[in-house]
């Protein structure tokens, strides 16, 4: 077959795929704890949304959207990020007028037309969590914790968190004014992104990753000193939460996200080990973003961590992670009768929830013993046709080769007996 999966896309087999449901498991059971609920959106959306969500002068928007026009003439675009269809959901279902705030999570693959390298694909896979309708500092502590605790859970440790705060559109206005001034200077370094960057957009030219830009901003002005006693006050707040918790972070000024509509904190969890992909999770508090999607205002606050680059980090960090389960008992037959009695028990004992199995393959004795230790049974029946009329058969434990006479009438019973 000549057909491959697109470019940038990864399928996710077994053993692999029970550890992606084990670290979605991990994350759904913390969720409920911390009484977030699940949010499942549309993957595709019409195109205004995140041109408008996410805005028109980012790379996500300019450059990496996978967008295309469908039967009915609408542009349409696979959503590259979760928050902008949450807000949009939130909106348009009136949740607003609930008991507020509310909390959300969602787990779901994301869409991004990008280089595909170390830690980037075009079909990759978030974890996130969006809380709507309160501005309190405590939230964005809370959500900060969450994604922290979590990623303990899965046994990392040797994680960074960075936090920061933008402030709100007020207190910018003077911080641009400054900013741009100080980049007069640098206009010629900077790379040809950021020489657009800064009309539209200047705050991204602190986080561009190009060596010359980010020498560029080494002396830059802070936006952390422009920010208005609110915003200041706000900051605070969130670090005394933190710091009651003793969680470690470090301030860094150059953690943006750059539109007006996101405010306040802003944080980043990276892994050292990751290489120039090593940011695991991103978060921060978006204010304005309601109000910019043409809604009522409503504050908001949330993080997205990328799943493939979780996976990297757990893999690196020798975390444990289950693999396939051994299976409970696997039923060696031989003869056709055999075979149809053994199919019979087989539905009793996965009704009782053993993992069990027989042979589909016509395989030997021999080769369904082989292939019942491939898939470490842990105990093995052998049915053979001619003394089925017996009523008689042999349950062998694979670990130490014990073997017990067992009867055919009773034997899903006496099976449940040794198993448990
Ligand atoms: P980067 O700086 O790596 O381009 P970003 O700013 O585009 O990241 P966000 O939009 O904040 O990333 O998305 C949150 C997280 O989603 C990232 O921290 C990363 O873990 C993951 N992510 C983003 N883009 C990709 C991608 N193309 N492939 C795999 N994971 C991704
Ligand atoms: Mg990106």
């Amino acid at each position: 077959m000549n057909v491959k999966a697109p470019r940038g896309t990864n399928d996710i087999l077994p053993p692999l795929s029970l550890q992606w449901q084990y670290v979605e498991k991990v994350y759904r059971d913390l969720m409920a704890v911390y009484n977030y609920h699940e949010a499942r959106t549309p993957i595709f959306e019409y195109t205004e949304l995140f041109q408008r969500g996410i805005g028109d002068t980012t790379d996500v928007v300019e450059k990496e959207m996978y967008t295309f026009t469908d039967k009915g003439g609408r542009s349409v675009t696979l959503r590259p990020e979760g928050t902008a269809s949450i807000v949009r959901a939130f909106m348009e279902n009136k949740l607003y007028g609930q008991s507020l705030p509310v909390k959300f999570y969602y787990i779901g693959p994301m869409f991004r037309y990008e280089r595909p390298q170390a830690g980037r694909f075009r079909q990759f896979h978030q974890l996130g969590v969006e809380v709507f309708g309160s501005n309190d500092p405590a939230l964005d502590a809370e959500v900060i914790i969450l994604g922290i605790n979590y990623l303990n859970k899965l046994g990392l440790k040797n994680l960074q968190l960075y936090i920061n705060s933008i402030g709100c559109p007020e207190c910018r206005k003077e911080y641009f004014r400054v900013f741009r001034t100080y980049l007069e200077d640098y206009h010629d370094v900077l790379c040809k992104d950021c020489q657009g960057r800064l009309e539209r957009n200047p705050m991204r030219i602190l986080d561009c990753k190009e060596e010359s830009c980010s020498k560029a901003v080494k002396e830059a002005p802070r936006v952390l000193d422009y920010l208005c006693d609110d915003c200041r006050e706000h900051f605070e707040e969130v670090k005394v939460y933190l710091n009651n918790l003793g969680l470690d972070y470090i301030i860094d000024p150059n953690i943006v996200r750059g539109l007006d509509y996101y405010t306040n904190t802003v944080f980043e969890v990276k892994y050292a080990g990751l290489g120039a992909q090593d940011t695991v999770l991103a978060g921060g508090r978006y204010n304005g973003l309601a109000e910019e999607l043409g809604g009522k205002a409503v504050p908001g606050v949330g993080f997205a961590m990328g799943m493939e680059r979780l996976m990297l980090t757990l893999e690196k960090e020798s975390a444990e992670l289950p693999g396939e389960p051994d299976l409970d008992l696997f039923i060696v037959t031989i003869g056709d009768k055999a075979k149809k009695a053994a199919f019979k028990y087989i539905y009793q004992l996965r009704n009782k929830g053993y993992i069990s199995e027989i042979d589909y393959m016509e395989r030997s004795v021999k080769s369904q013993m082989k292939a019942a230790d491939r898939m470490n049974a842990k105990y093995t029946v052998i049915l053979v046709e001619d003394e089925l009329c017996k009523g008689k058969a042999i349950l062998k434990n694979m670990q130490n080769g014990e073997q017990m006479e067992i009867s055919l009438d009773n034997l899903v019973e006496e099976i449940e007996e040794y198993i448990k």
